[in-house]
């Protein structure tokens, strides 16, 4: 026998029985989403390596060692997407979505990034994301955080935890990453190598390690709070009286950082303690810089992107149950014509009642064996046609869920009667 061919390292199927979680998830993003006049945005998968490079930054985990970038037939250096946005903001600029307008949108799809595989953790993840253009007040802020927090709601999970922090402006940022420098100088001998090598190329990132050993250090950090200019504070004190005022908590982490140096003041996380170490559902914030850093004019952008896999997973944790759509109806077709029959009589009923799910037996077989299957396929009612019943115009009506006597109904009521028992 041939060798069996697997699935790559983390990348994972989504099997039919896990695929109604992730539709009821996937329905209820677009709903809330279109309640906030948000549009959806498609890109291709891949982009130009440069693209990342220059977006993402080039000392990052997912620049430096996370990408699947490979040279293709032409020469071109090209990448599997590891995240949406510069994506979404390359698409915006090259067709001039960007120019003097304002923007709210969204996209969805697989994202690669060659990680270490774990729990919550993999090389081809899902991600949902949604991102505002033009608008620099921190209206919009506030309004990206009660987008997630109504999806929350809606999709039925409690208990999640929002961490928010400002980073200040770029130039705000200088001046403490100077001070954060000379206070990790000072305790060099207590960071670890990774942190020891970010003190160079991006010190701010240090205070998201998750390093236990370095907790005490990165807690008695200074602040960046103190660098904050009078604008930023005022940004940064609208979103929290905004989150207060609609009843939604929050928690002050001053640890929580984004490296890159396109981010710009808010920043946020959405955290879960039914995951273990991969906690984080949502991640976003304020990028003012990108556009500029991508070639385009300043433009204000603030956004997130959702982990599904992880989303999904505390759907599963806490038990939310979406069986799969079974058939309403199977029909078994026996005899010399009835097969021909009743592939035409099932693509009447099907126009005739568009919700209707109807299972048609293919491949022959004998009643017996095709109740079995009538059975195994979940249907409320077996419906049969044979020599007998295709000479009356007719289908036998077997229950194959209920103990009630077998019918016979004529195919001028048959979607009528199809319409009843499915509810449609
Ligand atoms: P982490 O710190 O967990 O590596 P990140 O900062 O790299 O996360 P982002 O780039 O902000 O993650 O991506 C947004 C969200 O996408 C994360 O909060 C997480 O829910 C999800 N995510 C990121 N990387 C992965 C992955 N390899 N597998 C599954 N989900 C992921
Ligand atoms: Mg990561």
């Amino acid at each position: 026998m041939a060798k069996k061919i697997q699935a790559v390292r983390g990348m994972h199927d989504i099997l039919p029985d896990e695929t109604p979680l992730w539709q009821f998830l996937e329905d209820t993003v677009r709903r809330v989403f279109q309640s906030y006049a948000y549009r959806e945005l498609r890109t291709p998968i891949l982009e130009m390596t440069e693209l990342f490079k220059r977006s993402i930054g080039e000392v990052t985990d997912i620049v430096e060692k996370e990408m699947y970038t490979f040279e293709d037939r032409n020469g071109d250096y090209l990448t599997l997407r590891p995240e949406g946005t510069a994506g979404c903001v390359r698409a915006c600029m090259e067709s001039g979505l960007l120019h003097n307008q304002i923007q709210r949108l969204w996209y969805q799809g697989p994202m690669f990034r060659h990680e270490r595989p774990q729990k919550g953790r993999y090389r081809q993840f899902q991600q949902i994301g949604l991102e505002a253009y033009g608008m620099s007040e921190p209206d919009i802020d506030l309004e990206v955080i009660l987008i997630t927090a109504r999806l929350w709601r809606e999709l039925g999970i409690p208990g999640l935890e929002l961490q928010i922090n400002t980073l200040g402006t770029p130039d705000e940022r200088k001046t403490y990453r100077a001070r954060l420098v000379g206070y990790f100088q000072e305790h060099r001998e207590q960071l670890d190598e990774d942190s020891r090598r970010r003190m160079n190329s991006n010190p701010l990132r240090i205070l998201d390690s998750k390093n236990p050993d370095m907790a005490e250090l990165i807690a008695a950090a200074p602040s960046l709070m103190d660098d904050l200019g009078e604008e930023s504070r005022a940004h940064f004190s609208a979103i929290t009286e905004g989150l207060d005022a609609a009843g939604i908590k929050y928690v002050l982490n001053p640890c929580l950082v984004r490296g890159l140096d396109y981010y710009s003041r808010t920043v946020f996380e959405w955290v879960t303690d039914l995951l273990g170490a991969q906690g984080t559902v949502c991640a976003g914030g304020r990028y003012d810089g990108l556009v500029e850093q991508l070639g385009g004019r300043a433009t204000p952008a603030v956004g997130f992107a959702m982990g599904v896999e992880r989303l999904v997973a505390v759907l599963e944790a806490l038990d939310q149950v979406h069986p799969a759509a079974v058939p309403h109806a199977y029909l078994v077709v026996a005899g010399g014509n009835a097969a021909q029959a009743g592939l035409m009589l099932a693509e009447s009923l099907r126009t005739a009642l568009p919700g209707l799910r109807l299972q048609l037996n293919c491949g022959g077989g004998s009643f017996k064996s095709q109740f079995k299957r009538a059975d195994r396929s979940g249907a409320k009612v077996a419906l049969i046609l044979g020599d007998d019943e295709l000479k009356n115009q007719c289908v036998g009506v077997k229950w194959l869920r209920q103990n009630r006597e077998q019918i016979s109904v004529n195919h001028d009521e048959l979607a009528g009667f199809l319409k009843e028992i499915s509810g449609e």
